[in-house]
């Protein structure tokens, strides 16, 4: 336990605990143990004292501080301002939780009681805190992109399945992979490829939030972590990178042109209980999205996936007729995540002829689609013979559509409201699928 009084610079240590008897206590551990020590005994300035003192971790026990000041600690850790990695001592762990979202170098554990337990959590966090010191920063990113690099994806990956799993969060993961690369690097040059893969990289960057994780996972294929990300959010997110990046039109001496990507995503604990198989599941879901033409996303199967393909059971076909790009594509990867299969139309007259020759189960149609209208589509599906029993569901924008009774009068079996709730979308459908 001597190991930092040995090294020939003491680690130095401020510790806020309250003045009493389990303050003591723990000062005490950490002296016997041969640290430095500050100590502090409450939250009121800690953020100017640990800019002051520049302590290698600051140790706070909630344990015995006043309601206000356990807030505002909880505040400072969340948002990173104390300039030190944090350990915080406290019985409600469930309190810490929200606060954990701040940075790698905060961490809690329940009020120390144990002498050994706090020590080696304290030894632990100093060497991460010292590793991470002497890592410099261009070591973690990739040298042409500039996002993450595989080695530092799989220690994040790996750290942040492990606080998912302690704090019963989830974790998504998009895998993104360019479309014909090999074409592009041929037809242009394997530089204008190298610049296609800056531009990507920005997409990604853009597109996400700063707590999400962008690295290259090699070659021409990217991977995100969305460590926050909730319900659909990491599905819609991958819709969305994967249109802007369609958008952006690279110029190339030849001329401008699209290049797209193919997404996978996968969730744990949803699709996997560990890094490699959420990986693998992120994968195959590319691996999918390619096989059913490319510039697509796919979300993993909850189920193996080799099961799924050999039993073939979905949960029903619909046939989405939307010209909107994005509404179409956002709605069809949710409800394929959910098991269905989709046949899209992006026009009335194609989902009219599509309603003839698909059989679907049920069919989803925007009313305010560019052509025939959707009133009109809805009215030819439902005379059909083959679409007597067929749900008919309308999108509509507004919380009440005004033209309910014409809705109603043309056959329409209900509504769903625009913009889609991505999150409710599946369970929507479930409704009119069961009727
Ligand atoms: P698919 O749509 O199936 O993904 O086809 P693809 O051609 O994109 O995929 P494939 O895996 O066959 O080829 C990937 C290509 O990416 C081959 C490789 O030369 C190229 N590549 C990998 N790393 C780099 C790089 O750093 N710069 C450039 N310019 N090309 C790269
Ligand atoms: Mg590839
Ligand atoms: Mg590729």
């Amino acid at each position: 336990m001597k190991d930092s009084a040995s090294s020939s610079t003491r680690r130095k240590i401020l510790v806020v605990t309250p003045d009493d008897p389990a303050g003591e206590r723990l000062a005490r551990w950490l002296v016997d143990s041969g640290y430095e020590l500050t100590r502090y005994k409450e939250a009121r300035r800690l953020v100017e004292i640990a800019t002051e003192e520049q302590p290698d971790l600051v140790v706070v026990s909630l344990e015995g501080m006043s309601s206000d000041d356990q807030a505002k600690m909880v505040t400072l850790c969340s948002e990173s301002e104390v300039p030190a990695p944090t350990l915080v001592l406290t019985k409600d762990g469930d309190g810490m939780t929200g606060s954990m979202r701040g940075g790698c170098c905060l961490d809690w554990m329940d009020e120390a009681t144990a002498q050994e337990k706090f020590v080696t959590r304290v030894r632990a966090m100093l060497r991460v805190a010292s590793d991470a010191r002497q890592e410099p920063a261009a070591a973690k990113r990739d040298g042409l992109t500039r996002v993450y690099n595989r080695r530092y994806f799989d220690e994040r990956l790996d750290m942040e399945i492990e606080r998912a799993r302690r704090y019963g969060r989830k974790v998504s993961c998009v895998m993104v992979d360019i479309d014909g690369f090999k074409d592009v690097n041929t037809a242009h040059g394997h530089q204008a490829g190298d610049s296609v893969l800056k531009v990507l990289a920005d997409v990604l960057l853009s597109s996400t939030r700063s707590s999400d994780i962008v690295a290259r996972y090699g070659g021409e294929e990217f991977v995100v972590i969305l460590p926050e990300a909730v319900g659909n959010e990491a599905a819609v997110l991958a819709e969305r990178l994967r249109r802007a990046f369609e958008n952006c039109g690279i110029r190339f001496d030849e001329g401008e042109r699209a290049v797209t990507v193919s997404c996978g995503v996968a969730t744990y604990p949803d699709h996997a209980s560990d890094s490699a198989t959420l990986l693998r599941m992120a994968d195959s879901a590319v691996f999918r999205a390619k096989s059913e033409g490319r510039n697509r996303c796919v979300v993993a199967f909850s189920a193996a996936e080799d099961d799924f393909e050999s039993e073939a059971v979905t949960a029903g076909r619909i046939l989405l007729v939307e010209d909107d790009d994005y509404d179409r594509s956002v709605a069809s990867l949710i409800l394929r995540a959910s098991g269905y299969e989709v046949v899209e139309a992006t026009d009335g007259e194609v989902g009219v002829s599509l309603a003839k020759s698909a059989h679907p189960d049920l069919v989803i149609i925007d009313l305010q689609i560019a052509g025939m209208s959707g009133l009109e589509t809805t009215r030819q599906i439902v005379q059909m013979d083959e679409m007597k029993d067929i749900p008919v569901v309308a999108l509509t924008v507004g919380d009440v559509p005004d033209n309910l009774e014409e809705l109603a009068r043309v056959g329409c079996r209900g509504y769903i409201t625009k913009p889609i709730d991505t999150n409710m979308l599946a369970s929507q459908i479930q409704l009119y699928m069961k009727e």
